[in-house]
Formats: structure tokens, C-alpha cells, sequence
């Protein structure tokens, strides 16, 4: 099992979850996080800091695209363990439908 990050993340991205996972599995996009699912311990203390509520455990039905999504990307995009500020428009964007058709993007973040 892991947890893992899903759709009302993309361009929220507020970052609250990774200071709070104790194994610094949370891995950077431009707008948007994933959670590495062979480094996540199921712990579950970083679900209820989302402000997004965008993270969920993979035991939960219909979120198979999204376990693929984030073990694909936290192999390429670099480790995140500090909070930045979130983007100006984060609030704009918590709640948009399909926001991985019209505004994921597979480039990497930063990083700490
Ligand atoms: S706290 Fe939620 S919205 Fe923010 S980066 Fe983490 S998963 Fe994404
Ligand atoms: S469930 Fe725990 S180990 Fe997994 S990403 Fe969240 S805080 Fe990190």
C-alpha cells in the first residue's frame, strides 16, 4: 500500500505535505507533487495537512492511473522536503474539474 497525490494537487501545489512525511518521499513536478510508492511507509500523517485534500490511500477505489502517475514521475523529478510558497493563483485553480487533461505538466520541479 501507499498513499499517493491526485488530480486537485495540479497547480495547488501548496506543499504542506512534505515537511511532515518522515521519509522525505514526496518528489517535485512544475505544478504539481508525487509521492514515490516504493519509499511511502503508509503512515498517513501527510493526508490530513492537504489543504487540497489531494492525497489518498491507494486502497481507495478508482485511483489506479493516479498510482501509475506518481510511481512513473517520482522516478524522474527531483526530491522535495521543504515547503516554498504556493503558486499566487493556488486558489484559483482547488476544485477545477480535469485538471489532468487541460494542466498537468510532466516537466520537473526544483527540488530543495
Ligand atoms: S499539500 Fe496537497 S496540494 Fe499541496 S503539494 Fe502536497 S499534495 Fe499537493
Ligand atoms: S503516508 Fe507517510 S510516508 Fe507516505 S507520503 Fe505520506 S507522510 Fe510520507
Amino acid at each position: 500500500m501507499t498513499y499517493v497525490v491526485t488530480d486537485n494537487c495540479i497547480r495547488c501545489k501548496y506543499m504542506d505535505c512534505v515537511e511532515v512525511c518522515p521519509v522525505d518521499c514526496f518528489y517535485e513536478g512544475e505544478n504539481m507533487l508525487v509521492i514515490h510508492p516504493d519509499e511511502c511507509i503508509d503512515c498517513g500523517v501527510c493526508e490530513p495537512e492537504c489543504p487540497a485534500e489531494a492525497i489518498k490511500p491507494d486502497t481507495e477505489a478508482g485511483l489506479e492511473s493516479w498510482v501509475k502517475l506518481n510511481g512513473e514521475y517520482a522516478r524522474s523529478w527531483p526530491n522535495i522536503t521543504i515547503k516554498r510558497d504556493p503558486p499566487a493563483d493556488a486558489k484559483e485553480y482547488d476544485g477545477k474539474p480535469d485538471k489532468l487533461e487541460k494542466f498537468f505538466s510532466p516537466e520537473p520541479g526544483e527540488g530543495d
